[in-house]
């Protein structure tokens, strides 16, 4: 017998997309943008959506702007020209709703008919179904903007008269095609479908098997057959995330640091003493946790969560200082340049006539300085590091490196993390946000984190008026506060005009607030486009009390910390979203007295509205954040907190809270069994993990 044995040992896992019949060369190239090479992965491919695609029955149809699918008989057909650029072909259909026209529309070639292959299939006593957006005519008639439209044949079955995937596509594919070939993929794989979830598991949760899941997922016979599809993939994301956090957490507590901390208290009382206040409650609690992970034999991984001006920096820098005071070197990185500025400022304050090297990193120091500056940090000369992502990215070379401490970590991807990690395994390392996030979305995000809370103010602060205002009130305000000795911030949504939006612009503003509104009163401008030299003297400058209005843009979102500028004046605040808003105003209200915010600006639509609702409603970040995902879905929230990094298709935590427990203690169970995934009915598993995160996340390291 003659026998193709290395065909037979592959799975659908291997074949190349080039075994479906319709896909050479050109369409596997195209396939490959969408990171599609075999049939595992085309039905890896899963829908972004599904329409309903059954034939309307009545009218009014219920809902105007979304697609429609009618099945009917063409009663009449025939070509029209509009105008020099369009042909229109036109249908009438008999359908069970009653009578629609379809019409098609298609740019005009003087070298042939475009309508030549619609008038072929389209004619008289022809049924057909039509895929189009509805509009209702003058005349009360049914027009169909055809989008797709269907013989009645067996070929039309994946298309129409069911509930229809819709697929993201890439240059030069197109549904249609896209479902043809998930259908084929489908039956050629028949059995041979991968099964990653053990068996038990699928019994305990009464999950759909991998391969009825494939097929309802992608050609659902129901809502349900769909629901049960969906569940099953989430459930394996979700799983799968489960096992990495756990496994990562497991290797991390079993890493030795071969490091002894001791609080000797020379650099951290020197340090609380020039502070000038006392910690809160909330702080001394959060030190204690910090210091006594930092005193573990393995490595503190912790989140230091708390609202802008919870006071996260006091903190930092206790854990700092330990580590300087045991001979030891740290890293502080910031999200911007600006922040990292002001951090080391921050930082040559408070530890001034300390025997503390601190260094900053950032692209302002010359070619030379930083050739210097790297020298030092490496010598060990240099005890407290400060710049921004650069320095883990940048291969930056630490003599005793024992601490990072991140700021603002939602602007810090897992993968920047796993950088760092890689640097020296052994390091503590302290991330701290701003950006509360509920409970659910934390233990996906940060799985492997353990977590400090600031939910406590320092003492005294009175949290901002805010209030919804004209430009000319706003304006006002922000004269009679410079009055008062104290300064301003004016933001804006954009640094320069641009012809189709009419928005306001930092840099026109710029001019006629210093010329006009506030000439005889010192201005800067800062945005995210200066040079950073530029940012630096500007910031400086207005922390020293010589510039008083500071116009800007977003960049001044995060971190900014100037006490005396008590009032801000947000223009064009529909533009921003909730969370921005609720960071911008958190950079005033931090000194003492009275505070003012004013939003200016003319929201349009509900959302928008409710934004500014909202903050004039409330100043508790916890809640602004959860209102802010209310608003948008979690889905946004979690691609802005680390785009990508979670490769998931399927699962949204705003949904998915309950599966996510559940994967949780499989997992657990799992692993609770066999930590280190050796037996042989978990090779799988161990496979598949791989597969999913050693490349990015570079930190599960499996037998
Ligand atoms: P964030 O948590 O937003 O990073 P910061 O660390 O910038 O907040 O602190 C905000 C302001 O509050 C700073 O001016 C800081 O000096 C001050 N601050 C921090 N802790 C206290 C405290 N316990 N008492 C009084 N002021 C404090
Ligand atoms: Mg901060």
């Amino acid at each position: 017998m003659t026998h193709d044995t290395k065909k037979d040992s592959q799975t659908t896992r291997d074949f190349p997309v080039t075994d479906l019949k319709g896909v050479g060369g050109s369409r596997a190239k195209i396939l490959g943008r969408l990171e599609i090479a075999t049939l595992f992965d085309l039905l890896r491919h899963f829908p972004r959506d599904w329409q309903d695609r059954r034939s309307a029955e009545n009218f009014p149809l219920p809902d105007e702007s979304s697609l429609k699918t009618f099945f009917g008989r063409v009663i009449h057909a025939r070509s029209l020209s509009a105008g020099m650029r369009l042909s229109i072909f036109r249908a009438e259909l008999m359908t069970a709703a009653g009578p629609v026209s379809a019409l098609w529309f298609r740019r005009r070639n003087p070298r042939f008919d475009v309508m030549e292959s619609l008038k072929k299939e389209i004619f008289q006593g022809v049924d057909i179904w039509v895929v189009g957006r509805a509009e209702t005519s003058a005349s009360g008639k049914c027009e169909l903007h055809v989008e797709e439209h269907y013989l009645d044949n067996e070929g039309s079955k994946l298309h129409v008269n069911r509930l229809t995937p819709i697929y993201s596509l890439t240059e030069g594919l197109t549904q249609k095609f896209l479902r043809e070939i998930e259908w084929q993929a489908l039956i050629r794989a028949g059995k041979d479908i991968p099964e990653f979830i053990p068996h038990f598991l699928s019994v305990k949760r009464r999950l759909l098997l991998a391969e009825q899941a494939l097929k309802g997922i992608h050609f659902p016979e129901s809502r349900l057959e769909l629901a049960e599809a969906r569940r099953r993939f989430v459930y394996e994301e979700l799983f799968f995330l489960s096992l990495a956090w756990r496994i990562k957490r497991r290797q991390a507590r079993e890493s030795n640091k071969n490091f002894i901390y001791a609080i000797k208290r020379s650099l951290l009382t020197p340090f609380r003493n020039k502070l000038g206040f006392e910690f809160t409650p909330a702080q001394k609690r959060a030190v204690n946790e910090i210091f006594s992970d930092m005193q573990e034999s393995f490595p503190m991984s912790r989140l230091l969560q708390g609202d802008v001006g919870s006071g996260k920096t006091a903190v930092a820098i206790s854990a700092i200082l330990l580590a300087v005071e045991n001979g030891a070197q740290a890293a502080l990185m910031a999200p911007s340049e600006i922040l990292a500025e002001q951090h080391f400022a921050t930082l040559s304050r408070l530890l001034s006539g300390l025997p503390v090297k601190i260094q900053i990193l950032t692209s302002r120091l010359s070619l030379k300085e930083r050739k210097e500056a790297r020298q030092k940090i490496k010598n060990g000369e240099i005890d407290i590091v400060v710049g921004t992502h650069a320095v883990i990215e940048e291969d930056v070379q630490f003599k005793n490196l024992r601490l990072a401490v991140i700021d603002e970590q939602h602007r810090f991807g897992v993968r920047q993390r796993a950088t760092l990690k890689r640097k020296g395994s052994l390091i503590d390392l302290l991330v701290m946000t701003a950006t509360p996030i509920p409970r659910t979305l934390s233990l996906a995000l940060y799985g492997d984190l353990d977590v400090s809370t600031l939910d406590q103010m320092p003492p005294g602060r009175i949290p901002p008026k805010t209030f919804f205002s004209s430009e000319e009130k706003a304006f006002e305000a922000v004269r009679r506060t410079i009055n008062q000795g104290r300064q301003a911030y004016i933001v804006y949504p954009v640094i320069e005009e641009s012809a189709k939006k009419d928005l306001l612009s930092a840099k026109a503003e710029f001019k006629r607030l210093g010329e006009k509104v506030f000439s005889g009163i010192p201005c800067g401008l800062i945005h995210g486009s200066l040079k950073s030299a530029d940012k630096v003297k500007v910031m400086e400058d207005f922390n020293a009390g010589k510039i008083k209005i500071l116009v800007a843009t977003q960049v001044i979102e995060i971190g900014i910390d100037v006490p005396n500028a008590s009032i801000m004046v947000i223009q064009n605040a529909e533009r921003f979203g909730l969370a921005s808003l609720h960071q911008l105003r958190g950079r005033i209200g931090r000194g003492k007295g009275e505070s003012e915010c004013h939003l200016v600006g003319n929201p349009q639509t509900p959302e928008s509205r409710r934004r500014i609702e909202i903050l004039l409603e409330s100043h508790d970040g916890f809640r602004i954040s959860e209102e802010d995902m209310a608003l948008r879905g979690t889905g946004e929230i979690i691609g802005m907190v680390q785009h990508g990094d979670f490769g998931f298709h399927l699962a949204d935590l705003s949904k998915d809270e309950n599966v996510l427990k559940e994967t949780r203690e499989d997992a657990e169970e799992i692993l609770a069994q066999d930590p280190h995934l050796s037996l042989p009915e978990h090779e799988i598993l161990r496979k598949r993990l791989r597969e999913l995160y050693q490349e990015h996340w570079n930190f599960i390291d499996l037998a």
